[in-house]
C-alpha cells in the first residue's frame, strides 16, 4: 500500500461571535494541552541521559574508583550521553526559532538548484561511508525561488540524513528536482524535490504522525542513531512558513520518497 500524507499550514485565525468565542476556548483548551505534553516529552528526553550519566558518576566514585578500564568506558559513554542532551537543546531551539517565525514570510530568494547541489556535496561523504550511492537530478540550471537559504538547507540535510540512517539498506539515496505545472494544493505552478530512499519503509499507519515533535517508529533505535525525534518536526515548520508541502509516500519494504513542494512565486497568499 502507498500511503501518503500532506502537511497543511496552520489554518487561519478565526472570526469573532458568541459560537466562536467556544471554538476558541476549546482550540484554547487544545494548544495547552500539547504544551503540557511537549514539557513531558522534553523533560524526559533529557532526563533520560542525566539519568544515565548520574549513575555513571555513583559507578566511577564507588565500585569503578580503581578500574582503568571501565572508567575509559564510561568516560566515553558518558560523552555520548552529554552529546545527545546538546543536539537535543540544539534541536529544540532550532524548532522554537522556527516556530517563532512561521508567519513571516521570507522576503529572500535562492538558486534552488545550486542550494540542491551544495546539500548534495556536503552529504555525500556521509552517503559513502553508509555504502549508499547518491543519484542527483534535475539541478543543472540555475533555478530562483522565494525562500530562506539557511532554513532549506536544513529541510534538506534533514532528509538526506533521514533517507541514509533509515532507509540506507537500499543502497541509495535518489534527488531529484522537477517542476509542475499545476499544484492543486497551490492553484499555481510549483518546484518539486523528491528524496528518495530503497530501505525497508515506513507502516502506513506511522505517516500521519511523523512529523509530529518527538514521534519516532522505533525510539531505540532512533536514539541508537543519535536522532531526537525533532527533525521532521523542523522540516514541518519551515516549509509551512514558504507556503509550501511535505508529502510523504513509502511502501513497506520498498522505501520511501519525500517530496518537498514550494510554490513558484510569493504573489499567492
Ligand atoms: P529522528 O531524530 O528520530 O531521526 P525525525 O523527526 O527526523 O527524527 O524522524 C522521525 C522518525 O521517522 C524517525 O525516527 C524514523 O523512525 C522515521 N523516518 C524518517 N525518515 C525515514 C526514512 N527515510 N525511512 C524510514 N523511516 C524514516
Amino acid at each position: 500500500v502507498t500511503a501518503a500524507i500532506t502537511v497543511a499550514p496552520l489554518p487561519a485565525a478565526m472570526g469573532k461571535g458568541a459560537t466562536i468565542a467556544v471554538l476558541d476556548q476549546s482550540v484554547a483548551e487544545e494548544a495547552e494541552q500539547m504544551r503540557r505534553d511537549f514539557v513531558a516529552n522534553v523533560s524526559h528526553e533529557l532526563k533520560t541521559p542525566l539519568t544515565a550519566m548520574i549513575g555513571f558518576i555513583e559507578t566511577l566514585r564507588g565500585p569503578a574508583r580503581h578500574d582503568e578500564k571501565a572508567r575509559d568506558r564510561f568516560l566515553d559513554i558518558m560523552e555520548r550521553e552529554a552529546g545527545r542532551m546538546n543536539r537535543l537543546v540544539s534541536e529544540l531551539l532550532s524548532l522554537s526559532r522556527v516556530q517563532s517565525e512561521e508567519r513571516r514570510r521570507p522576503t529572500a530568494s535562492l538558486d534552488l538548484a545550486l542550494l540542491l547541489r551544495g546539500v548534495v556535496a556536503t552529504m555525500t561523504p556521509v552517503a559513502e561511508a553508509a555504502g549508499v550511492v547518491i543519484e542527483a537530478e534535475g539541478m543543472s540550471e540555475s533555478l530562483r525561488v522565494p525562500g530562506d537559504a539557511d532554513q532549506l538547507v536544513q529541510v534538506f540535510q534533514n532528509l538526506f540524513e533521514n533517507a541514509i540512517k533509515y532507509g540506507g539498506s537500499g543502497g541509495y539515496l535518489g534527488i531529484r528536482l522537477r517542476r509542475v505545472e499545476y499544484e492543486p494544493l497551490m492553484r499555481g505552478p510549483a518546484w518539486a524535490v523528491d528524496v528518495q530512499d530503497r530501505g525497508e519503509g515506513i507502516d502506513g499507519m506511522h505517516l500521519p504522525r511523523l512529523t509530529e515533535r518527538f514521534y519516532r517508529v522505533d525510539t531505540h533505535r532512533s536514539r541508537a542513531q543519535g536522532g531526537t525525534g525533532l527533525g521532521l518536526a523542523i522540516v514541518k515548520h519551515i516549509i509551512n512558513r514558504h507556503r509550501g508541502r511535505l508529502r510523504i509516500d513509502s511502501q513497506r519494504g520498498k522505501g520511501s520518497t519525500f517530496t518537498v513542494i514550494l510554490p513558484e512565486t510569493t504573489a499567492r497568499e
